[in-house]
């Protein structure tokens, strides 16, 4: 999938699961972490060495798109970022199964249970299609605003709430 569809599906993830925004946005961000040994994605192209190394090593679309690597790099979040941010290791979990997820849409299929090789996919949608851009994208931008606009009425409730109590 592009890397703005993992964007937006992380986002979703992140807050769905913790119900927070920071989360939300710090899981958008983690949501690329997958396609780090991919020399030709978003964020491969910006972490080259790494990337070129990462697929010499591990392959594309191998370990770094199972469920151990999304523990692994959860427990990474949460030992560096923890500290800081007590979110990390969730929100990292969260965009990064999220990855996972819409990969999974992809014909290619993802190893979810890497190093057990069988690869799992819904075949519905290539990336880069017409299909992702005209259906996957709008759908999970939706989805985003909608969490938005409910976060934003939350807000207002409880602080409708604060302002009766006092
Ligand atoms: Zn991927």
């Amino acid at each position: 999938m592009l890397y703005r569809t993992h964007l937006l599906g992380g986002f979703a993830a992140g807050y769905l699961a913790t119900g927070s925004v920071a989360c939300g946005t710090a899981s958008a961000v983690f949501s690329l972490l997958p396609d780090i040994e991919s020399p030709k994605s978003f964020i491969g192209r910006r972490l080259l060495p790494v990337s070129v190394a990462g697929k010499l090593v591990f392959g594309h679309r191998q370990a770094f798109h199972s469920l151990i690597g999304a523990f692994l790099f959860a427990a990474a979040a949460h030992l560096f970022f923890g500290p800081h941010f007590s979110g990390a290791g969730v929100s990292c979990f969260a965009g990064y199964v999220s990855h996972l997820a819409l990969d999974s849409f992809n014909p290619a299929g993802v190893p979810w249970l890497w190093p057990y090789r069988k690869r799992f996919s819904f075949p519905l949608v290539e990336t880069g299609s017409i299909a992702e851009r005209m259906v996957v994208l709008p759908g999970l931008a939706g989805i985003v605003s909608l969490l938005f606009i409910r976060g934003f009425f939350i807000s207002v409730a409880n602080l409708l709430k604060g302002a009766v109590i006092r």
